[in-house]
C-alpha cells in the first residue's frame, strides 16, 4: 500500500461488515491473538493457519489449522491477516491474496499488504480509527487522546438534533447513578451519557459540579434542592423523563449514589416501560459503600466482619409500620451500613442496644463523603448519637456500625487514630 511516490499511501477508509464473513489470520502469536479478538468481535468466522498457536487464540471460536501456510489457504476469504514472524511467509501471503483480490493486512510491513489496521476505540455507539499513513505509535497518541476526551465527556459526541419535527432517532432514558458526590466517582459510561444528552434531570445529592460541564443547548431539570423537599413529585419527575423521550430526546436521569438504592429509580423504570419509553439503568457508587471506604472503613474484614447489611433509617424504629427487621439487625450482621439515619440516630441507636447490640459496638458517621467538606465523627452505639449532634453534622451521612470501625483512619493519612475516639 505505496503511493506513487514511494511512501506510505494516505489511504482511503472503510468500515468493513465482516458478520459471517470468512476471514483467514495467517500467524499464531501475540499480533494474531489480538487481531482474532477484533474480527470476532465484528462477527467474522475466522481460520487461523499456523504451526504453533497461543493457548489463549486455540481458546477463542476459531477454525485453527495446525500448519504452515500454503497457497490456496485463503480461497474464499474476504480479508487475510498476515501475522506470523516471518518476512517471507507474510510476504507470500500478500501476494496471494493479491493475486486473488483479497485485501490483506501485513503485520510486519504495512505497505506490503493492501490495508492497514487503524488504531480504535469505542466510546458507546462511536467508534474511533486513527491512521497516520505508517506511523502506527501516532495513531495510537492520537486515539488515546480522543478516546479520553469522550469517555471524561470533554468531547461530546451528541449529534446535533433533528430539526423540531423531523425525524429524529427515537428518544430514550439513561438512570445514571452519579456515585456519592465527587464528580471523579461517577462511571466512564455515565459520564459519557452526560456528555451526549439533551436533557439532565438531577437529583440534589448527585455529583452537581459535573452540570457545569454541560453545553448550552441542554435542558436541565432541578429535582431536588433541598433534604426531603423535592421540587417535583416523583409522578411530575417520571412525567418529565417519559415527555422528554417521546420528543426524541436523550434524557440522563442524573441520581445520586447508584440509582436502586434507595434512590427511586425502580419506579422510574417502571414508569418508562410502562409509557413504552426505551430506559437503561447505570449503576453507580452508592454512597453505603463509598461511604466507609472513604473513611478507611472496610465493610468487611478478614477475621472481624463477613457480612454487611444496608438499611434505611428513615422511620422511627420505635414506631410500629416500620419494614426494616431491627431485631434481626441487632444480632445479625456484623456491619452496618445506614443510609438517612442521622436525624434520628438516638432512636435508631437506642433500637439497636435495646435488641441486643453491645453499646460499645464501635459507631462511626460518615459527613458528605467524597465532597471536599466531608468529616467524619467516631464513637460507639451509645455515644455516636450525642458526638454527631455536638459536632453539627447534618446529612447526608451514613453511618457504619461494628468492629471494623476499629480499622478507621489509612483514608486521612498517617495521623488516623484506630479506634472509637472524637472526630477527626
Ligand atoms: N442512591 C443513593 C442513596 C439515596 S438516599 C446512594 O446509593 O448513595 C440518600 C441518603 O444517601 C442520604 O440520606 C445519606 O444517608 C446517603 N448519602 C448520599 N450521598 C452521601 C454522601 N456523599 N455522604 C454520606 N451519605 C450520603
Amino acid at each position: 500500500m505505496t503511493d506513487p511516490a514511494g511512501g506510505p499511501a494516505a489511504g482511503y477508509p472503510v468500515v468493513l461488515d465482516l458478520a459471517g464473513r470468512r476471514v483467514v489470520v495467517v500467524g499464531g502469536g501475540a499480533v494474531a491473538l489480538r487481531r482474532t479478538r477484533g474480527l470476532l468481535a465484528a462477527g467474522a468466522s475466522v481460520h487461523v493457519v499456523a504451526p504453533e498457536v497461543h493457548p489463549e487464540l486455540a481458546g477463542l471460536p476459531v477454525r485453527v489449522h495446525r500448519r504452515r501456510y500454503a497457497p490456496g489457504d485463503l480461497a474464499g476469504a474476504w480479508l487475510a491477516h498476515a501475522c506470523t514472524d516471518s518476512a517471507e511467509v507474510n510476504a507470500a501471503v500478500a501476494a496471494d491474496a493479491g493475486a486473488d483480490r483479497i485485501v490483506c493486512v501485513r503485520a510486519d510491513d504495512a505497505s506490503g499488504g493492501t490495508a492497514r489496521t487503524p488504531a480504535v476505540a469505542r466510546s458507546g455507539a462511536v467508534t474511533v480509527a486513527v491512521d497516520s499513513a505508517g506511523d502506527p505509535r501516532r495513531s495510537v497518541a492520537v486515539r488515546d487522546a480522543v478516546a479520553a476526551l469522550l469517555d471524561r465527556g470533554l468531547l461530546s459526541s451528541r449529534p446535533h438534533r433533528a430539526p423540531a419535527g423531523g425525524p429524529g432517532p427515537p428518544g430514550r432514558v439513561w438512570l445514571v447513578g452519579g456515585g456519592p458526590g465527587d464528580p471523579e466517582l461517577i462511571t466512564v459510561r455515565g459520564r459519557r451519557l452526560l456528555a451526549e444528552a439533551d436533557v439532565v434531570v438531577v437529583d440534589r445529592l448527585a455529583p452537581r459540579a459535573l452540570l457545569d460541564t454541560l453545553g448550552p443547548g441542554v435542558e436541565v431539570v432541578d429535582a431536588g434542592k433541598a433534604p426531603h423537599r423535592s421540587n417535583l413529585t416523583q409522578e411530575q419527575i417520571n412525567a418529565v423523563l417519559v415527555d422528554r423521550a417521546r420528543r426524541g430526546l436523550r434524557v440522563v436521569r442524573l441520581k445520586g449514589g447508584d440509582p436502586f438504592v434507595f434512590g427511586r429509580g425502580g419506579e422510574e423504570l417502571a414508569a418508562c416501560v410502562a409509557a413504552g419509553v426505551p430506559a437503561e439503568v447505570v449503576p453507580g457508587v452508592s454512597s453505603a459503600m463509598a461511604g466507609p471506604a472513604a473513611a478507611g472503613i472496610p465493610v468487611t474484614h478478614r477475621g472481624v466482619a463477613a457480612d454487611f447489611a444496608v438499611v434505611s433509617g428513615h422511620l422511627d424504629p420505635s414506631r410500629p409500620g416500620s419494614t426494616v427487621d431491627w431485631q434481626s439487625l441487632a444480632t445479625g450482621p456484623a456491619t452496618l451500613v445506614l443510609l438517612m439515619a442521622l436525624e434520628r440516630l438516638d432512636a435508631v441507636c437506642a433500637e439497636l442496644i435495646k435488641r441486643g447490640r453491645p453499646g460499645t459496638t464501635p459507631t462511626a458517621v460518615v459527613c458528605r463523603a467524597t465532597w471536599s467538606d466531608q468529616r467524619v465523627v467516631l464513637g460507639t452505639l451509645a455515644t455516636i448519637a450525642e458526638r454527631a449532634a455536638a459536632a453539627g453534622l447534618r446529612p447526608p451521612a451514613v453511618v457504619v456500625i461494628g468492629e471494623v470501625v476499629r480499622l478507621a483512619g489509612p483514608a486521612f493519612g498517617p495521623d488516623s487514630v484506630a479506634g472509637p475516639v472524637g472526630e477527626r
